[in-house]
């Protein structure tokens, strides 16, 4: 199997309709074994339950936004299972109020939360786990990033600029990363319906427009993606880093 003996740590799970539970669940199938981050206490209860249909999988607190937190949870991590081979960024955050309104009208401080939340923290995860020296040789890093970072889409606003500040950060990172040998990529994956989507205005135009003009003529799932992303977690992707690899049915490639 494409990730048997592989340990993946995958960050931003919430519920079973998150991106990150269809890489779970595609790493899982795939031989992995598989490690949980939540965020809130609030996510806490309903992840555990969750991580159930995942034979041993337990899941630990993580706030993106503190250092010291990364740091903890990732000091326990690695306390319980060792070194690891991957982990998955799946989190993101904007304030409700900059996805609502005009983009100009973001505030400073919305601005610097979106960028912190949804970019810095694969840079802080990245220098943590290295600094604590739990990643086995060839270890691969991946983040979950959107269109929303190359074009204008209607109501994405500050989150669009998070994640150009991501996908630049992905490849310096891969730079950095690479003198150790390790590996970061992103994907930038189609829409889908999933409570931080649920923040973006007209967010079921957007998905059938995409039905309607993707080469493919139909939405991605999570559990495409979670297979793009065992494969980025995989010695099958070894010589790529530094890259965004689009899981959107072909949607990016469309004009008129
Ligand atoms: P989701 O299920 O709501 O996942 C987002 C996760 O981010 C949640 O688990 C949330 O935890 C976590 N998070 C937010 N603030 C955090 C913090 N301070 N510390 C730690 N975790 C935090 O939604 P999703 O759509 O699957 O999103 C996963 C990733 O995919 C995001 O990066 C998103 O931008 C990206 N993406 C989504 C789409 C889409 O259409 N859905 C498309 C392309 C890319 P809490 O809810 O517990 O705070």
């Amino acid at each position: 199997m494409l990730l048997e003996g592989k340990k993946v740590l995958i960050m931003g799970i919430r519920n079973k309709w998150s991106i990150a539970w269809g890489a779970a669940q595609s790493a899982y199938e795939n031989g992995a074994t598989v490690i949980f981050t939540h965020n809130s206490m609030e996510s806490a209860e309903k992840v555990e339950a969750l991580i159930k249909e995942i034979p041993g999988a337990k899941s630990y607190p993580c706030d993106a936004g503190s250092d010291e937190s990364i740091r903890n949870c990732l000091e326990t991590i690695k306390a319980e299972y060792g070194k690891i081979d991957g982990i998955l960024h799946s989190i993101a955050h904007a304030n409700t109020e900059d996805l609502r309104n005009d983009f100009i009208l973001t505030s400073r401080d919305g601005y610097a939360h979106a960028c912190d939340i949804s970019a810095y923290s694969l840079v802080a995860t990245a220098r943590i786990a290295r600094e604590l020296d739990m990643l086995n040789e060839g270890a691969s890093f991946v983040a979950f990033t959107y269109y929303g970072s190359e074009k204008v889409m209607e109501g994405y606003n500050v989150m669009g600029v998070a994640k150009a500040a991501l996908e630049a950060s992905i490849r310096y990172l891969s730079k950095d990363l690479g003198k150790d040998g390790y590996r970061v990529n992103g994907i930038s994956a189609g829409p889908i319906k999933t409570l931080s989507a649920k923040g973006i205005k007209d967010f079921g135009t957007i998905l059938d427009v995409v039905e309607q003009r993707a080469p493919l003529h139909k939405n991605v799932t999570t559990k495409q993606v979670g297979d793009v992303t065992s494969f980025l977690f995989s010695d099958m992707s070894s010589a790529v880093t530094g890259e965004i690899i689009h899981a959107d049915n072909g949607f990016n490639v469309t004009g008129i």
